[in-house]
C-alpha cells in the first residue's frame, strides 16, 4: 500500500507542478497519457480539423476560476480564424497563460465555450486535442539524451533526414554541426547546457516535426540578445504559416504583425485590434508601446518585457 501510495503521490505533485508551466505540458501528458482531472465524455469523438491551414478557434463568453473564490477570466470572447495569429499581451497575472491552459483543456471552464472548428473541447478526446496543438514553451526542458532524440520527440519514429530538415528550418542545424558529436551530442542537465535561444529553437524544430494545426507560442519572459530575438521572430513567422497561432507575448515587437492583438487586464479583454488600430485607439496598448519606445532609446537596453512597462 505504501509502495503504491508514494509514486502516486509523487505523480500528483509532479502533475500540479507541471500544470503550472506550459513547458512540459506535452511531455507530462505523454507520460500519463491522460489528464487525471478532466475525463473524456463517453460520447467523445476525435477532433477533426476541417481547414488545411489550421482550425478556427473560438472562445465564447468564457468565465473561469481555478478556485471558487477567485475568478480569473471574465467573459473572454474572441475568435482566431483558421491560419491566423492572435497575440495576447497584458501584465503579469492578467491571465495570458490561463488562456493557453484552457485551449489545451487542462481545466474545464465554468461557463461559456471553447470550440475548434465547431467542436466543443468537452466533446472531443483529449488525445486528439493534444495531437492537434503544438506548444513552443518559454523554457523548454530537454531530456538527458542526444539532441537528435530531443528533436525527434516531436514525432515518434521520425527519420534522421526528417530531424535534420526540421533542425534546418529552425536554424539550429549549423549550431548542432559545431558540437563535438553533432546530432549524437548529449544535452540536458547532465549533458551540454544550451542557451535559452538554442533551447527554444530545439522546441521549434520539435514542433515543426509534430506539424500541429494549432500552435501556442509562449514567448520567453527573459530578454534574449537581439540577434537571438530576431531569429526567433523570423522563425515564429515561419512556423505560424498555415497554422492557427496563439502567441503569449512578452515583448511588443513580436506581435506587430499579428492579425489580432488582445490586451488582457485582470482577466478581461480591454482592447483588441491590430497594432496600428491599437495605436490609433490611444489606450493602454498605445501607452505600453510608447513606454517601450522611450526605454529603447536608452543605449544598450534590451527590449523590456511588457511586465515591466
Ligand atoms: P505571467 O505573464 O506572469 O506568466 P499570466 O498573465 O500568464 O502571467 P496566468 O498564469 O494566466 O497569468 O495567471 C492568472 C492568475 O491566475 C494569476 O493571478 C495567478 O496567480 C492565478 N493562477 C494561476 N494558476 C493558478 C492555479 N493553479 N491555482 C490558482 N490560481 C492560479
Amino acid at each position: 500500500m505504501i509502495q503504491l501510495y508514494i509514486p502516486l503521490n509523487f505523480l500528483g505533485v509532479l502533475y500540479r507542478e507541471i500544470k503550472q508551466s506550459l513547458a512540459d505540458m506535452e511531455r507530462l501528458f505523454s507520460l500519463l497519457d491522460q489528464n487525471r482531472e478532466i475525463a473524456d465524455s463517453d460520447s467523445a469523438r476525435d477532433l477533426h480539423i476541417d481547414h488545411s491551414e489550421g482550425g478556427e478557434v473560438v472562445f465564447s463568453h468564457v468565465n473561469f476560476s481555478y478556485e471558487s473564490k477567485r475568478q480569473i477570466l471574465f467573459d473572454v470572447d474572441f475568435t482566431i480564424p483558421a491560419g491566423m495569429t492572435t497575440a495576447v499581451v497584458g501584465h503579469s497575472g492578467s491571465g495570458k497563460s490561463t488562456l493557453s491552459r484552457l485551449l489545451f483543456r487542462f481545466y474545464d471552464i465554468q461557463s461559456g465555450s471553447i470550440v475548434i472548428d465547431k467542436q466543443d473541447l468537452r466533446d472531443v478526446t483529449q488525445h486528439s486535442l493534444r495531437r492537434a496543438i503544438g506548444i513552443v514553451p518559454q523554457d523548454t526542458v530537454l531530456f538527458n539524451d542526444t539532441i537528435e532524440y530531443n528533436i525527434a520527440y516531436g514525432k515518434p519514429g521520425a527519420s534522421k533526414e526528417e530531424v535534420v530538415a526540421a533542425a534546418k528550418a529552425a536554424y539550429i542545424h549549423d549550431f548542432i554541426e559545431t558540437l563535438p558529436d553533432g546530432y549524437a551530442s548529449m544535452v540536458g542537465e547532465r549533458g551540454l547546457k544550451l542557451s535559452g535561444g538554442e533551447k527554444q529553437r530545439v522546441a521549434i524544430a520539435r514542433t515543426l516535426l509534430k506539424n500541429p494545426s494549432i500552435l501556442i507560442f509562449d514567448e520567453a519572459t527573459s530578454a534574449l540578445d537581439s540577434k537571438s530575438e530576431q531569429m526567433i521572430q523570423a522563425q515564429l513567422k515561419e512556423i505560424a504559416k498555415n497554422r492557427t497561432t496563439l502567441v503569449i507575448a512578452h515583448r511588443l515587437s513580436t506581435i506587430v504583425d499579428a492579425q489580432q492583438i488582445l490586451v488582457l487586464d485582470k482577466g478581461r479583454i480591454m482592447e483588441r485590434g491590430t497594432h496600428q488600430q491599437l495605436l490609433e485607439l490611444d489606450g493602454a496598448y498605445a501607452q505600453m508601446w510608447q513606454r517601450q519606445q522611450n526605454r529603447q532609446e536608452q543605449p544598450d537596453s534590451p527590449e523590456p518585457s511588457v511586465d515591466e512597462l
